[in-house]
């Protein structure tokens, strides 16, 4: 029989560097890496240094044709793409899609952290049949999934994902300054748009880095607060929201009360969203709706 069930992986949940150790175990010390699958169709988002463990999976299983979207090219979101085991596999296939940065292509950004400076090993080394390809805003068909792509409020050219796949919508974004105007040329209508393209989302991964107390000694560095996902979420009418982009210095505990806490919001706005932290090396299975 089919299954059309859709399973997310957080692989990476982690913001800015990985941050391994005991007080970050459950909710994982790597940073971002995304897949979400559908029985053999296979989608992966950013190439954190959680994509390493995907890949060491993958890796046995193959050939793979492999497509990885990338949100940006900050370190915490392709750190983990030199260590990806497919890329030195000769029968493997990998498509790197992302948006061009200040006219530069995906294939020198992801190139250019293989240099002899920063990496011993080169780009040349590479045997898996590589391809690179550049999206904008819009919408693109991928397999069986129709992904839509918005520029989102963070440094430099940066975008998330709406996912739509047998049935289900998964919103990633996991690199996101909700509040704010210093990111001219996005405004204005940008809260509008925003709520739209999360609208009735199964699942939203939501930048939510800092709490409500830190954020006014933050403010343009690029992320949100826990407050604002949890209230764009809402807004769009959202299913269940996962916070994500953990701030390094988080720990479990900590992210334990502060979940708790959003929880308590939601429930007192009359939400009845499921309110979680990401967390690394969880399935979160979207059933099919009979
Ligand atoms: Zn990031
Ligand atoms: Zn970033």
């Amino acid at each position: 029989m089919d299954n059309h069930d859709v399973t997310v992986h957080c692989w990476g949940t982690r913001g800015s560097i990985p941050s391994p150790g005991p007080k970050t175990v459950r909710y994982g010390g790597n940073t971002t890496c995304l897949e979400v699958s559908v029985g053999e169709q296979r989608l992966i988002f950013d190439a954190g240094s959680g994509i390493r463990l995907l890949g060491q999976g993958i890796a046995e299983r193959g050939p793979n044709a492999i497509p990885i979207f990338l949100t940006h090219f900050h370190w915490d979101h392709i750190q983990g793409f030199p260590f990806f085991a497919p890329l030195y596999d000769a029968e493997d296939r990998i498509r790197v899609i992302g948006p061009k940065q200040n006219g530069i292509d995906v294939q020198n950004l992801f190139a250019g952290q293989m240099g002899p400076i920063y990496f011993p090993v080169p780009f040349s080394f590479v045997a898996a049949e590589m391809e690179f390809e550049h999206l904008n805003e819009g919408e693109y068909g991928v397999g069986d999934a129709t992904l839509r792509v918005m520029r989102v409020r963070h440094p430099s050219f940066v975008i998330g994902y709406r996912i739509e796949v047998a049935g289900k919508v998964i919103c990633f974004i996991p690199d996101n300054e909700l509040e704010g105007t210093m990111y001219g040329e996005l405004e204005p209508g940008f809260d509008r748009r925003i709520v739209d393209f999360v609208g009735d989302a199964d699942l939203l991964i939501h930048d939510a880095m800092y709490t409500g107390e830190e954020y006014p000694d933050r403010v343009g560095w690029g992320h949100s607060t826990f407050e604002q996902a949890l209230q764009l979420a809402i807004a769009g009418g959202v299913r269940r929201v996962l916070f994500s982009h953990h701030d390094p210095t988080r720990t479990d505990h900590d992210l334990d009360a502060i979940i708790a806490k959003m929880r308590e919001e939601s429930a007192r706005a009359g939400s009845d969203l499921v309110v979680d932290g990401a967390q690394e090396g969880v399935d979160y299975k979207l059933e099919s709706r009979p």
